[in-house]
């Protein structure tokens, strides 16, 4: 048979490029089934205050509970959603569960906490954005605070005319907004100082080595004190230990997100069994949390 070759000499045929095309349109395909059948889930990790060593919210991460292969995590499928333009509907999907989680412990009596869901950049790129949130905020009435837009660093790199331009709508929505995976994205703190954002996510790869490493620990100490200057709060995610932990609250970090306080659960384990949640700032606490 012939084969035959692209000017750059790679094959249309090749056999590993057409396992990858079919494999991404299966998994376009599922995805599409999983929207239908409502296969995804959000799970929920705890932020704590870390002054006054409490949950004040959450953030939202995607699953989903695949029929055969079972709970699949974000970076499985994400990356084929955004590529296939289906994030945009699952994206609205999150928004949508994540107002009616905050609507769910306002009725449950619970005291108000905050929940963050993760915008990609193509649903930051979709003309409908602010409509299709304010539609979902007139049917579930929330107070619009409590819902925290996490986006990252380099969706707003692109163009940031057009990105500071959407902040400013969705800032006119009341939401809270968030810039994910800090410190990863090479923006200046001159862009910074346009945004209209209320917190910055310090990436965790700054975190892992806060205990160890002197410049790590020089880069969340001066992260801490622009943003403050800049009247942004901090954010630290991925927190491990209590070394780190200890590092962070010596950098007044305002706020923490790591497995050492709780890892992604479904909802009915925060809002249900409330206890729980105790336990693990008590366990916390136990363990020496102690703010100076
Ligand atoms: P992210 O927004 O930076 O979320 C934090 C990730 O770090 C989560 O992974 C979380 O489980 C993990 N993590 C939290 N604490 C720790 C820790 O102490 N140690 C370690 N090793 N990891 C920790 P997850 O849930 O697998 O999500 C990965 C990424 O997928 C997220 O990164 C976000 O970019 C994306 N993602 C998740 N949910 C959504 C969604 O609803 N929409 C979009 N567009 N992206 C999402
Ligand atoms: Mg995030
Ligand atoms: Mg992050
Ligand atoms: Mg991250």
């Amino acid at each position: 048979a012939a084969k035959q070759q692209g000017k750059d000499g790679i094959s249309f045929f090749d056999p590993h490029i057409q396992t990858a095309v079919t494999q991404g349109l299966q998994l376009e395909q599922e995805l599409r089934q999983a929207l239908e059948e409502d296969q995804f889930a959000l799970f929920y990790q705890p932020q704590v205050d870390l002054k006054q060593q409490q949950i004040i919210g959450y953030e939202a991460l995607i699953r989903w509970q695949h029929p055969e292969k079972g709970l699949q995590a974000p970076l499985s499928f994400i990356p084929v959603a955004e590529e296939c333009g289906l994030i945009v509907p699952i994206g609205y999907w999150v928004i949508e569960q994540a107002c009616r989680a905050i609507k769910h412990r306002e009725e449950q009596g619970l005291e108000s906490r905050f929940i963050a869901v993760n915008l990609s950049p193509e649903q930051f790129k979709d003309p409908q954005l602010i409509n299709r949130i304010r539609d979902i905020l007139s049917r579930i009435e929330i107070n619009p605070t409590l819902l925290e837009i996490e986006i990252t660093e380099s969706s707003l790199i692109e163009d940031v005319e057009q990105a500071v331009e959407v902040l400013y709508h969705i800032r006119r929505l009341g939401l809270t907004i968030s810039i994910d995976d800090f410190g990863t994205g090479y923006s200046s703190l001159a862009q910074l100082k346009q945004l209209p954002v209320d917190r910055l996510k310090i990436d965790r790869s700054f975190i892992i080595g806060l205990a160890s490493d002197p410049d790590d620990q020089m880069i969340v100490e001066a992260v801490v004190a622009m943003a403050h200057k800049l009247g942004l709060k901090v954010v630290a995610e991925g927190i491990e230990t209590e070394q780190q932990l200890a590092v962070l609250v010596s950098c007044q970090c305002d706020i923490g997100q790591g497995f050492l306080f709780g890892r992604p659960e479904p909802e009915s384990l925060h809002s249900v069994e409330s206890l729980r949640e105790q336990h693990s700032i008590e366990s916390v606490k136990e363990q020496g949390f102690v703010v100076q």
